[in-house]
């Protein structure tokens, strides 16, 4: 039988950027894909926010992305516009890129660190036991590893087999999601009605339409139809513009359901096999991005036994609660994105209250994953939030911070006194970087902050302790985060 640490069921953008996380920490990691190649059929996703920009710039490969897209230096909450440009990060925008060209670049990133690809191949089932997990291929083979991360999408195999509930709101809305032709020229452009938005556009060739379209009546699941597809044109436009030769009919709802729990001992969840909302905001592919890189590091330490195995538990703990706020924002877009009058109103209401400068920045904070602070205790503003990517200056030259974490380790950023802060029990696992940084500490939403003498940054950007000029607490964040010291 086969043997990897960490098997990855599905590789799309979760199950991708998981993997290359892990093999960027030197962890025997393989992807178990369904699809025999990258191609994706239909849109989906149409971009990338702030926060996920960032942290593919923690890894030196963001340009990957930005050469391809296009920036848009606002985001979206129920189609309201809310500036970021002024927002304190190097990514203060929108980076609009069909989902099938960041799964590619993603694909060949995981490539090069040379993660193995079962592809054209389906997890059939998994049994777990005290040293690992058993993971079924279809055709009777199998696979062993010390971990499975299910990231098999919202009608994730893993999940149900781990007996992991699903518990949420069943869907108001169903959409069509087609690309097609059409005889007559369709009316280009947005489109709300009483139940929702209808969206009709030019694909890249210039002939071809994509659609989004509410349905009459709510459906789930089963394989739409091209009578489906006419009879909601019909009921939106009064005519299906001779619809014909579709490419790709889907269908979404915005049903709002989160795993109850994101680990099942051996058995991991990320992205839309935990979570799964209205695609209204852009904040599935997103969230399922900084999902996997908040588990990686954490996993890849703990299959080599440098911290004990209740390092995965702030895996929920930490990322279940995002979930949770992803649906809310979700739901309540879904609500303000329908046409009647009184929602009108109630959108009208909120766009004003929007234009006011407190609350587009605490909005646009949360759309573009800016603002995400895990409950690491009281302390610093800095603590639980994301470390911003100051000019530093070291030994060595200018160096921008999230450079220190292109190899996803830990850093004890150290502005003080050169040399302070003795980490040797940690020198193994942990970058110590003595720098300075004369600039203002502006966070997202926030504002200005006092200037820390230290920073601990975890491998996924994110501080886990602040100096105030003593090493009081270090001791312990380090344990926590980075594993037991090393005797001697
Ligand atoms: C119309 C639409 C528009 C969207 N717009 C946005 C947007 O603007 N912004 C945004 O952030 N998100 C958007 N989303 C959501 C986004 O597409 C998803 O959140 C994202 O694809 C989730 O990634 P994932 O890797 O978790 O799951 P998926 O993309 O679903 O990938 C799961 C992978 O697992 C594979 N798989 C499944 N079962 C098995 C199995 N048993 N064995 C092996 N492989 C398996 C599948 O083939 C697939 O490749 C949109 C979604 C839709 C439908």
């Amino acid at each position: 039988m086969t043997r990897h640490a960490v098997v990855i069921a599905g590789g799309g953008p979760t199950g991708l950027m998981l993997a290359a996380e892990l093999a960027l920490s030197r962890v025997d990691v393989a992807i178990v894909e369904r699809r025999a190649s990258q191609d994706l059929a239909g849109s989906r996703a149409g971009g990338l926010h702030s926060r996920t920009i960032e942290v593919l710039d923690q890894r030196g490969i963001a340009d990957r992305f930005l050469s391809q897209g296009k920036v848009v230096q606002s985001v979206p909450i129920a189609m309201i516009p809310l500036d970021i440009s002024d927002f304190p990060t190097r990514h203060n925008y929108f980076l609009s890129l069909w989902q099938e060209g960041i799964e590619r670049t993603l694909a060949a990133w995981a490539s090069e660190l040379a993660v193995p690809f079962y592809r054209g191949c389906e997890v059939t089932g998994f049994a777990q036991d005290g040293t690992g997990v058993d993971v079924e291929l279809e055709g009777g083979r199998s696979l062993r590893a010390k971990y499975l991360v299910g990231c098999d999408g919202g009608r994730s195999l893993i999940r149900k087999r781990a007996g992991i509930d699903f518990p949420g709101w069943d869907p108001s809305i169903s959409y069509l999601n087609a690309e097609v032709a059409m005889t007559e020229e369709p009316p280009w452009g947005i489109r709300r009605d009483e139940r929702g938005i209808n969206a009709l556009g030019k694909l890249e060739d210039g002939k071809r339409v994509r659609v989004v379209l509410n349905e009459p009546q709510v459906r789930q699941g089963g394989e739409p139809t091209l009578d489906d597809l006419r009879e909601a044109l019909i009921a939106v436009y009064a005519t299906d513009f001779g619809v014909h030769d579709v490419t790709h009919l889907s269908r979404f709802t915005d049903a709002a359901r989160q795993a109850a729990s994101y680990r099942e001992k051996r058995v991991l969840l990320a992205g839309d096999a935990a979570h799964v909302h209205s695609p209204q905001g852009g904040q599935g592919l997103n969230t399922g991005v900084q999902d996997a890189v908040n588990l990686a590091w954490k996993l890849a330490q703990v299959v080599r036994g440098t911290s004990a195995e209740s390092l995965l538990d702030t895996y929920h703990a930490e990322r279940h609660p995002i979930g949770a706020r992803v649906l809310k924002s979700t739901m309540a877009m879904a609500a303000l994105s329908r046409g009647d009058e009184r929602t009108n109103a109630l959108r009208e209401t909120m766009s004003e209250l929007l234009s006011m400068d407190e609350p587009r920045k605490r909005y646009a904070g949360m759309m573009s994953g800016l603002d995400i602070r895990y409950d690491l205790g009281r302390g610093h503003a800095l603590l639980g939030r994301r470390m911003p990517d100051l000019d530093l200056v070291t030994k060595s030259g200018p160096r921008r911070a999230f450079t220190l974490l292109h190899h996803a380790r830990p850093v004890l950023l150290n502005l003080g006194e050169p040399g302070a802060l003795d980490i040797t029990p940690w020198a193994d696992r942990v970058e110590r970087v003595d720098a300075r940084y004369a600039g203002r500490w502006e966070l997202p939403v926030l504002g200005e902050v006092p200037a820390p003498a230290a920073a601990l940054i975890r491998p996924d950007g994110h501080v886990a302790w602040v100096g105030d000029g003593t090493d009081q607490g270090l001791r312990e964040a380090l344990t926590t985060w980075c594993g037991p010291p090393r005797e001697g």
